[in-house]
Parts: C-alpha cells; sequence; structure tokens
C-alpha cells in the first residue's frame, strides 16, 4: 500500500493540528486505504472511527455516553447521599462543621484552583499553598493541573467549540453536562500550564489526586465530626457527601449561571456577567464579566459592599504574609473597559432614532431655485441648509405667524436669538426637516470645516447615529447670530 496523495491528507487533522487541537491517537484517522475499483480508477475509503461523542445518544448507547468516573463523583455519591439522609440525623455541630467545611472547601477552589493556581492572581507562600491543595481536594472536581488546564482553556476559548463549558452550548452542559458526558477529543485545546508543572506541590496531588480527594472530601470530615462530638456517620453524611455536593453545585454556577443572568458592563460580545445571585452562590466569583476582562486580578468584586469573601480571605492572608503580589489592574484600564461598553449602548440607542438626512447626502440647490421652491412649500433657510416646514407651522410653539414670516428667508439670525434663541431640541427637530443645502451656503461650509476637524465625527453616517450629534453643536446652531446671516439674507 503506498502513501495516500496530498490531496488525501484529511483537512480536519491538518487544521487540528495547525490550531494546537490535540488529537487523541486512538480516534486518529489510522490511514487512507486504496481501494482499485472495477473501472480501474482508484477509490480512496477512510477507516475513520467515530468517537461516541460524534454519535447521536440512543437508548441502546447512552452507557457509552457517560463518564462513568466523573458521573459517580458529581452525581451518584451525591445521591445516594442524599438517600442516607433520613437515616442520618443532623445535630446542630455537624450541621455547623459541614457548613464550614464547604466554606473552606469552597476556597480551596476559588481562592486555591481559581485565583492561584489558574490566573495567578497572586503569590502564596508553602503552608497557605498547602493548606489550599488539601482543601481543594476535598471539593473532588479534579487535581489543580487538570481543573487550571480546562479553565485556562475556558479563558483562551470562551464560548468557542474548544471551551470546555462552551456556555452556547446550554445552561446545563456548562454546568455538568461537560463532565458527566464524554467530550469529544478533537475539540481538546491545550494551554501553557508549564508552570504548574514546575511545581512540586501540584506534581504531588496530580499524582496522589485520588487518594487526597478520599482522604480531603471523606474521611477528614468524618473524623473531624466523629473524634470532635461523636457524630462519625452525621460527619459522613452531611460534612463528607452532602457537603461535597453543595460545594460542586455552587462552583459549577461559575460556568453556567455566570454565563447566564446579569450585566455586562465591560464586553457583551460573549457570554459572561455580572449578578449578585452568582456572587452569593460561589463565593463571590459572580462578578464574571469584570473577571473574564481582568482574569488575573486577584479581585472579582470590585466595589466594598459587593459579595467577594474569596478576596477578603486573600486580602486577609496578605496581611499574614501568607499571600504577596496581589494583581489588580489599574483603574485607568477598568474604567476604560466600563466607558467603551457604555459607548456602545449610546451608540445603539443614538441609531434608533431620527438625526436628519447627513448634511452630505442632501441635494445642492441655488439660492433662486429656494426662493422659487418657497412659494409651494413651507421652505426656510437656516445656517444655509433648507428646512421643509410645510407640516410643522400649525405646531410651531412659537405660533405660525413668526414661522411663517421666515419661510422663503434666511432665517438664521432669527433662529439663532434674533427673534428667539431656540431650545437644544428645536434644533434637533429642525435637523429632522432638512430636505437641501444652498450651494455657497457659507454656514455648511464653515460647519464642514469644523467638523472635518473633529477626529471622533463621522460625517457619512450621522443618520444612522455614526455621527454623535452634540447639544449645542448642531449644524442649524449659530454662536453669533449676527455673523450666521448669510450673503442671501433677504
Ligand atoms: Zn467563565
Ligand atoms: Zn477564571
Amino acid at each position: 500500500m503506498s502513501a495516500p496523495p496530498l490531496d488525501q491528507v484529511d483537512l480536519d487533522e491538518v487544521n487540528a493540528i495547525a490550531s494546537g487541537v490535540y488529537v487523541n491517537e486512538k480516534n486518529r484517522i489510522k490511514s487512507a486505504i486504496l481501494v482499485s475499483g472495477s473501472n480501474g480508477k482508484v477509490d480512496e475509503v477512510k477507516a475513520k472511527k467515530k468517537h461516541i461523542s460524534e454519535l447521536p445518544m440512543t437508548f441502546s448507547n447512552w452507557p457509552q455516553h457517560v463518564n462513568w468516573l466523573n458521573a459517580t463523583i458529581v452525581a451518584i455519591i451525591p445521591l445516594i447521599g442524599i438517600c442516607l439522609t433520613p437515616f442520618t440525623p443532623l445535630s446542630l455541630k455537624t450541621a455547623i462543621w459541614a457548613f464550614t467545611y464547604y466554606f473552606l472547601t469552597g476556597l480551596g477552589i476559588t481562592a486555591g484552583y481559581h485565583r492561584l493556581w489558574a490566573h495567578r492572581a497572586y503569590s502564596a507562600a508553602l503552608p497557605l499553598r498547602v493548606f489550599l491543595a488539601f482543601l481543594g481536594s476535598g471539593a473532588a472536581e479534579g487535581s489543580i493541573k487538570w481543573w487550571s488546564n480546562g479553565h485556562r482553556t475556558h479563558h483562551r476559548f470562551t464560548d468557542t467549540d474548544k471551551d470546555p463549558y462552551n456556555a452556547r452550548r446550554g445552561f446545563m452542559f456548562s454546568h455538568m453536562g461537560w463532565m458527566v458526558f464524554k467530550q469529544n477529543p478533537k475539540l481538546k485545546a491545550r494551554t501553557d500550564i508549564s508552570d504548574l508543572n514546575e511545581d512540586p506541590l501540584i506534581r504531588f496531588q496530580h499524582r496522589h489526586y485520588m487518594p487526597m480527594l478520599l482522604l480531603a472530601s471523606f474521611v477528614f470530615p468524618t473524623l473531624v465530626a466523629g473524634f470532635g462530638w461523636g457524630d462519625f456517620k452525621g460527619g459522613f453524611v452531611y460534612a463528607g457527601i452532602l457537603r461535597m455536593l453543595v460545594v460542586h453545585q455552587s462552583t459549577f454556577c461559575v460556568n453556567s449561571l455566570a454565563h447566564w443572568i446579569g450585566e455586562q458592563p465591560f464586553d457583551d460580545r460573549r457570554s459572561p456577567r455580572d449578578h449578585v445571585v452568582t456572587a452569593f452562590a460561589t463565593l463571590g466569583e459572580g462578578y464574571h464579566n469584570f473577571h473574564h476582562e481582568f482574569p488575573s486580578d486577584y479581585r472579582n468584586a470590585l466595589k466594598w459592599y459587593q459579595y467577594d469573601p474569596t478576596k477578603v480571605f486573600i486580602w486577609i492572608m496578605s496581611k499574614f504574609g501568607l499571600a504577596y503580589n496581589l494583581q489588580r489592574f489599574s483603574q485607568n484600564a477598568i474604567e476604560q473597559g466600563l466607558v467603551q461598553q457604555k459607548q456602545k449602548k449610546l451608540d445603539k440607542w443614538r441609531s434608533r432614532l431620527n438625526w436628519g438626512v447627513p448634511i452630505e447626502q442632501l441635494p445642492v440647490i441655488e439660492f433662486d431655485e429656494f426662493k422659487e421652491q418657497s412659494k409651494t412649500r413651507g421652505l426656510v433657510l437656516i445656517s444655509g441648509i433648507v428646512h421643509d416646514v410645510t407640516d410643522f407651522v400649525e405646531n410651531h410653539p412659537g405660533g405660525r405667524a413668526l414661522i411663517k414670516s421666515a419661510i422663503g428667508k434666511d432665517g438664521t439670525a432669527v433662529f439663532n436669538g434674533g427673534v428667539y434663541l431656540h431650545s437644544n431640541a428645536a434644533h434637533n427637530m429642525l435637523a429632522t426637516m432638512r430636505v437641501s443645502v444652498i450651494r455657497g451656503g457659507c454656514e455648511v461650509e464653515v460647519w464642514k470645516q469644523a467638523q472635518a476637524e473633529k477626529k471622533d465625527v463621522n460625517l457619512v453616517s450621522d443618520s444612522i447615529g455614526g455621527k454623535i450629534n452634540r447639544a449645542g453643536e448642531q449644524a442649524t446652531r449659530s454662536n453669533d447670530s449676527g455673523a450666521g446671516v448669510s450673503a442671501h439674507a433677504a
């Protein structure tokens, strides 16, 4: 069998390699078998073994779709725990211990796995790192190395197929589905975790993860309650299993709820959101829109009144010298993001309003033409721009007489204070009535000159809101009403 010609190279595979996707050896196309057809032509048959995740789930194949190890940890054991509760009395001491241990193991994930290891948002002294590695193991969410790689991938490829918790695949997928069901290895992306590989503590925890999980998740909380106040069974069921269930569900909300509900004050192009409910559910990981913009900031909530106990914990640890190098993005960088997002919303709002036909799109007419047309329509010339006020005459707040007296004339001076200094709203309203410009209308030229000098103003698209129409800067406004009278004044 000869090697396949170049045009038979599998493009998906090439793309996958080029984009850094890890293709599992077992699932790679093993070879392209060349078979000679009866007509002598060469047909290509690919011996392509499909991964289970590429096949639709059916009644007969669903057990193959399930990642049974993960399903046991995040679903089956918690269900067994729930079934044990009717037979396990809950004492006050055990309840307090279960809640405390929930909080601590939750911090193992948020302060340890997430902010310390996945994002390097601060540095920690060895005792704190050991403490967090132990507590993180107690949360039963995988090793630091595995978790951080997934999380860094999530930040790098947010909302794409390579995002392991891709929120675009639905709430349940991003919450638990990505763990409970086998995922396509072709979509597995790599991120740099060389810093984690160099850490002996992380290597140790990864190598001995299963015993550490059992010790920190079940044995330790059981022994504390057992030797502390004689409640081994309660310690196992409540501080062990049910506490683990709550830690799971609360931290999983960072991938689901935090991409589902709330505000997007920094960037709305992707799914992360800020919400106080998520913050309470996740020990302060609820300001997720901020977090995706500034991932290595040790804070998640910026305001003192926003719930972020993880931030407070890290800060307190820094006061004891156990945490240091706390990373903070500058207030300037943070406010830039806020301004840009606000600007985007304003732009959208502005684009929904009628600001009048863009001046450069208006037909140019001679002054005599304007005079001629005024005999049949209510045309008023202001700052070189012709406005058709026919339908507005009856509604003119200053009365019909005044506006009628300006028809067929240059009303620049009277409009801008000669008779009445019109309001900002009047200038806006007038702009919606403009129909043409006068050739050589000096006001327009002066205005165009002024606009051209403003780099942030787009002359072309003011009708769709691209141009900012600032109050007091409308084309019809004349600061010096005397000079505003054009040469055509009647
Ligand atoms: Zn996220
Ligand atoms: Zn993160």
